[in-house]
C-alpha cells in the first residue's frame, strides 16, 4: 500500500520563528505528492523531514503573499536538479501569473522538468481524472486566495464471501467489474450483489481567510482539514483587521463542515506556546490538533 500522510514542513505565518518555519505541507496520497504553499526554506525542510523532493508532482499556491510561495523557486530548482521524470502540475490564482513567472524564472537553471500550469480563474472543479477530483474556491483575504479540496475517486470493493457464494473467481471478477453483470452457471449476477462502493476520502486546505461559507463548503465531510488559525480569540481584533482566523473560528468551520479531523496551522510569531490553540479549538470541536514542524499526520484509508 502506498504511503498516506500529511507532513508539516512549516507552520508559521509571515515571520518564521526558531521553532516554526514558513508554512509548507506535503500530502502523500496514493502515489501522488501534493505540496501546498511552499514558503521560504521548504527545500531544506524536506531534508530535515527525511523526505526526498522528487515525490512531489503537484504544487498548489493559495496566493502570492511571500509566506505561501517564496520557496516555490527553490523547489523548482531542486526538482530540476534531481531531474524528476514526471510533470509537475502547478495550481495558482490566475491573477497572480506575473508573480508565478517571476518565481519560476527568478534564477538561472537548466530547465529539464515539465511544468504544467493550471492558472485558476474560475472556482469549481479544476482537475478530474480516474483517481482524484480537485476543487478550488476563492476565500476572503482581500486578494485572490484559493482554498482547495481534493477528493479521491470512489472505488468498488468486492465481498469475498459473496463472490464465493456465486462461485465467481479469477478473471471473472474483473469481467464483472467491467460489464456490471455476468452469467455464472446459467444465472445472471449483478455487480451490486457482490460488491460495495468505498467512498473516496477528502482532504481540504483553507489558509489565510476570514471565516466564510466557501471555506465550509470546501471542508464538507473532509477526513482531514488543514486550516489556518493565525490568532487566539483574545486577539480577534487582529484576526479581523488582517483577514485571518482565530482557533475558535477555524474550529467552528470544522464543526459546521462535519470534518473528521482538524489540524490548525499558520500561527502568528507572537505565540511561543501553541497549547492554547488546541484548548481553544477543542472547546468547540473535539478532534482538533495543531501542526508542528516535521509532524507526520497519518491519513489512512
Ligand atoms: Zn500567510
Ligand atoms: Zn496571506
Amino acid at each position: 500500500m502506498s504511503v498516506r500522510d500529511l507532513i508539516i514542513l512549516g507552520c508559521s505565518s509571515q515571520h518564521p520563528t526558531r521553532l516554526r518555519n514558513h508554512g509548507a505541507y506535503l500530502l502523500r496520497w496514493n502515489h501522488q505528492g501534493f505540496l501546498f504553499d511552499p514558503g521560504e526554506g521548504t527545500q531544506r525542510q524536506f531534508t530535515y523531514a527525511e523526505v526526498s523532493p522528487p515525490c512531489v508532482n503537484h504544487i498548489f499556491i493559495s496566493h502570492f503573499h511571500g509566506d505561501h510561495c517564496l520557496g516555490f523557486s527553490s523547489m523548482l530548482m531542486r526538482l530540476n536538479l534531481d531531474r524528476v521524470p514526471h510533470p509537475i502540475h502547478c495550481y495558482y490564482p490566475a491573477s497572480g501569473k506575473v508573480y508565478f513567472d517571476r518565481l519560476r524564472y527568478g534564477t538561472i537553471y537548466h530547465d529539464h522538468i515539465e511544468v504544467i500550469e493550471h492558472p485558476i480563474e474560475k472556482e469549481g472543479v479544476v482537475h478530474q481524472d480516474e483517481t482524484f477530483t480537485i476543487e478550488a474556491a476563492f476565500l476572503d483575504h482581500g486578494i485572490d486566495n484559493l482554498g482547495y479540496r481534493i477528493q479521491e475517486a470512489d472505488t468498488i470493493k468486492f465481498d469475498k464471501k459473496k463472490l464465493e457464494h456465486f462461485r465467481i473467481k479469477g478473471s471473472q471478477v474483473k469481467e464483472l467489474e467491467e460489464k456490471k453483470e455476468l452469467i455464472i452457471e446459467g444465472k445472471k449476477v449483478h455487480l451490486e450483489e457482490v460488491s460495495y462502493l468505498r467512498k473516496g476520502d477528502v482532504f481540504s486546505i483553507v489558509i489565510d481567510t476570514r471565516p466564510c461559507e466557501k471555506a465550509i463548503k470546501l471542508a464538507k465531510n473532509a477526513k482531514l482539514f488543514l486550516c489556518e488559525s493565525t490568532y487566539l480569540h483574545e486577539h480577534q481584533e487582529l484576526a479581523i483587521s488582517h483577514l485571518h482566523m482565530t482557533a475558535k473560528e477555524a474550529a467552528t468551520i470544522a464543526k459546521k463542515a462535519k470534518v473528521k479531523r482538524l489540524i490548525l496551522t499558520h500561527f502568528s510569531a507572537r505565540y511561543r506556546d501553541l497549547i492554547p490553540f488546541i484548548e481553544e479549538a477543542q472547546s468547540i470541536f473535539d478532534h482538533a490538533d495543531i501542526a508542528e514542524d516535521f509532524k507526520r499526520i497519518p491519513f489512512p484509508k
